[in-house]
């Protein structure tokens, strides 16, 4: 029996519902891939490792998942990735705008040369710009839908990632806002979730650790550590109808961390 079995009908919160996740393959797109499925949801993995996700798809229902190859920043490819979807499964209820890269640590910004940062404007930002895009151009005639954004605490707070991967996180907030505005009168809905460190591939590398509990240091939230399945419940409740009247929100799933400052917290008086 797969894990889509597991929960009983009533439990299930997506039953029906139609989704596509971009940077599914991996990480907190694959933990998202592997809820909505358990959860009802037909699922539509798009990523450019495609011996990942089509190993992904393997593990799922395979009567309700689709593994797709997709550059997100290829417009033909994310159209392409939105068409599937309706072909396979007739409509797309949840558009999950999540790939992206983490570019390379610099020690300053002498050190940063244009292309690699238009690159990763270019995944993270365009990227994401597209998959709106296209999704919006089948949830427009269905005039309902959902679309949910990886940010990043890199979307409210500098200092923690590149100059790129921060303006782009930055600029997806900001995307979201704009979208979630005028898509309102389709019904669509678009937020952002903004986690703080997960121990996956794109952490690992950019920070070159590989202590995966390093990461939750710097949090204030003490005694949990962040994982790739606590950033996909947050992710389900927005692409459930229990968000229904949620919309340009950026979910920061953070434990306080862009709340807090390390400098001065009278808690830490003694
Ligand atoms: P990950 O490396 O595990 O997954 C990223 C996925 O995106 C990979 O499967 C990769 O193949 C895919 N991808 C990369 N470029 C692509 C492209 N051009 N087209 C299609 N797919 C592409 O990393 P992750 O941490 O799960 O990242 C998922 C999201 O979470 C990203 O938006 C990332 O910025 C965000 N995020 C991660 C963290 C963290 O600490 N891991 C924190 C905040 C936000």
């Amino acid at each position: 029996m797969g894990s889509f079995s597991l929960l009983s009908a009533a439990a299930r919160r997506l039953e029906g519902k139609v989704a596509l996740i971009t940077g599914g393959a991996s990480g907190i797109g694959e933990s998202t891939a592997r809820l909505f499925s358990k959860h009802g949801a037909k699922v539509v993995i798009a990523d450019v490792q495609d011996d990942l996700g089509q190993s992904v798809c393997k593990t799922l229902n395979p009567s309700s998942t689709t593994f797709v190859h997709c550059d997100v920043t290829n417009e033909k490819e994310v159209e392409n990735a939105v068409n599937t979807a309706i072909e396979k499964y007739g409509k797309l209820d949840i558009m999950f705008n999540n790939a992206a890269i983490a570019g390379v640590a610099k020690p300053n910004i002498l050190h940063s040369d244009k292309a690699e940062f238009e690159q990763v404007i270019g995944v993270n930002l365009v990227g994401v710009f597209l998959g709106i895009k296209h999704a919006a151009r089948v949830m427009m005639g269905a005039r309902k839908g959902t679309i949910i954004n990886t940010a990043s605490v890199c979307s409210t707070i500098g200092g923690c990632a590149s100059h790129a991967y921060t303006s782009a996180k930055h600029g997806v907030e900001g995307l979201t806002k704009n979208t979630a505005v005028e898509l309102a009168q389709y019904g669509i809905r678009v937020n952002c979730v903004s986690p703080y460190f997960v121990a996956t591939p794109l952490a690992m590398d950019f920070y070159k650790l590989d202590d995966e509990g390093v990461g939750s240091v710097y949090s204030p939230l003490k005694g949990a550590v962040l994982k790739p399945e606590d950033v996909a419940e947050a992710v389900l409740y927005l692409g459930s109808d229990e968000s229904k009247y949620v919309s340009g929100h950026n979910l920061l799933v953070d434990g306080g961390f862009t709340i807090f400052n390390r400098g001065f917290s009278m808690f830490e008086l003694s």
